[in-house]
């Protein structure tokens, strides 16, 4: 029995673990430096005045593939495919409110007349939905260094909808998106329809997971950090954790800690050739975010995810403009912060109604803030503003709800960098040209018994669906080469 340590509690550190107790017979030991599990895909309770119990999540998620993905896939490689309840955003479907205009995710107008009554249109020019049909997924590899605005203008395609909804999953810009991974993960959504939310919170995944890690003989501990990777020889032999320092002993250590501060910090610079640390220095993240909560005590909305995209004026578009992110972050400064933004809303009690009393709603809305801007300090400062921003947004679209608001709570990318690193990055490293595909960072390191998991190493996909990849990826791997 080999013991394995696991660094982090995220999709991607619960994931493998799961996959490792559950199929193999090695003992899993997961740290967890926070109080809740699962990182970015965890969930927190936030109590009301009149002392209700709210679920939040700390992002604002929507499961692009729900069960049809690889979160469901981990889920049936443990045995758990019950242990989560998912619910779909179906009647009414993603919906794309553009100043005023509702439109399906197909980029469709929402009509209300029966389909019949509607003349069905002809077009020579293929449409997205046709090319992803043709497309095979080894195919969409040879698409990998294209800059996705190329491919837009090329396909005819609507240059600013395509845009946009890369920017929601990745928060990259159009001149960087790989158009490959672009494809690979729009195919996906097009062939499972199954985009959704899951009950109790997004933490009822890496739950499961971890409940799969304590019933197969291994253990979860939480708010234990793990300080330093002791590497001898180049050959990893265990962590230190914990105020103390105490050392753990592993037979194979798995980091779903970000891969800068794993490589650069825990590990160390001098245990690797210069030509990897450049690399690792080098890579960029994908966008930051930032996410607003509010529970509300009217019902404004039959929506399950809705992106609002409100009128802006030529200062706010500008500043929100991913195609302005051109592989650098944009140095943005608290004036640049426009009052009105592009916001992604999940009514969370519209998935499941145990999220809020009843006749009361639970909105979870996130928008990128995009680039960095100088000292921690400042940013706190432009955090704050980005909080009216996405309030200030809301009002926009439903000014009822002025009035009506029970309570607020603020993630920020402030918040994310200092408790969960990635400088505050949604998902982890950018899928972008040149890290994605065959160049994305690899999860085995030039470390023995040394491996990297989550959205900054292997996998494809969306977010958390990116992260579960890397955890099949790595499973898979120790499997073939015999390693577990
Ligand atoms: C606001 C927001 C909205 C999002 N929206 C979506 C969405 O709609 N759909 C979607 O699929 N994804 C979404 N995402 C992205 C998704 O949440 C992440 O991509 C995914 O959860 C990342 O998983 P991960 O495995 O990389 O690990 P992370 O979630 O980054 O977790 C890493 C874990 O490691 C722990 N850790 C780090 N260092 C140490 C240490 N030294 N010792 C012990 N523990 C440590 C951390 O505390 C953390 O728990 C969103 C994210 C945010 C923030």
């Amino acid at each position: 029995m080999k013991n394995i340590v696991i660094i982090g509690s995220g999709i991607g550190g619960s994931g493998v673990g799961a996959l490792i107790a559950t199929n193999t017979g090695n003992k899993v030991t997961i740290f967890e430096q926070n109080s809740w599990l699962g990182g970015r895909c965890g969930s927190y309770t936030k109590e009301d005045k009149n002392g209700y119990k709210w679920v939040c999540d700390v992002g604002t998620h929507i499961f692009g593939n729900c069960d049809k993905g690889p979160l469901g896939d981990i889920l049936r490689k443990i045995g758990k495919e019950n242990a989560v309840e998912w619910a779909y955003c179906r009647n009414p479907g993603p919906r794309i409110n553009l100043m005023g205009q509702v439109m399906s995710f197909g980029l469709k107008k929402v009509s209300k007349k029966p389909k019949t009554e509607r003349k069905p249109r002809k077009s020579r020019k293929k449409s997205f939905k046709q090319l992803l049909q043709e497309i095979s997924y080894e195919e969409t590899y040879q698409f990998d260094d294209l800059p996705l605005i190329d491919y837009l203008k090329e396909k005819k395609l609507n240059a600013f909808m395509y845009t946009l909804q890369a920017g929601l999953m990745f928060g990259t810009g159009p001149n960087t998106t790989s158009t490959g991974e672009f494809l690979r993960c729009s195919k996906k959504n097009a062939e499972t329809m199954s985009m959704g939310y899951v009950k109790g919170g997004c933490q009822s995944i890496p739950n499961a997971y971890c409940q799969a890690v304590e019933e197969n003989r291994g253990e979860v501990k939480q708010n234990v950090t793990v300080n330093k990777i002791i590497v001898e020889d180049g050959v990893a032999k265990g962590v230190e954790v914990g105020p103390d320092n105490e050392y753990h002993e592993a037979d194979v250590i798995i980091a779903n800690s970000d891969i800068k501060t794993t490589i650069l910090k825990l590990v160390g610079e001098k245990h690797f050739e210069k030509e990897y640390v450049e690399r690792i220095k080098n890579l960029s993240w994908g966008g930051q975010v930032c996410s607003l909560k509010l529970g509300i005590d009217i019902h404004v909305t039959d929506d399950k995810w809705l992106n609002y995209v409100p009128k802006m004026d030529a200062k706010d578009v500008k500043s929100i403009d991913f195609s302005n992110v051109e592989g650098e972050k944009k140095q943005l400064t608290i004036d640049d912060v426009p009052s009105k933004s592009v916001i992604m809303i999940v009514p969370i009690s519209n998935l499941d109604p145990n999220l809020a009393p009843k006749g009361c709603q639970n909105l979870h809305c996130v928008t990128p803030t995009l680039g960095i801007g100088g000292t921690m300090e400042e940013r706190r400062k432009m955090n704050k503003k980005w909080e009216e921003t996405c309030l200030n947004t809301l009002l926009d679209l439903w000014p009822e709800i002025d009035g009506h608001i029970l309570w607020t709570d603020f993630v920020s990318d402030v918040f994310l960098e200092s408790k969960l690193g990635k400088e505050g990055a949604g998902t982890g490293i950018g899928q972008v040209i040149g890290q994605v595909g065959k160049k994305r960072p690899s999860s085995i390191t030039p470390i023995k018994n040394l491996y990297l998991v989550g959205g900054d190493a292997g996998g494809w996909g969306v977010g958390t669906e990116l992260a579960a990849n890397s955890a099949l990826e790595l499973f898979e791997y120790f499997q073939e080469q015999k390693i577990l």
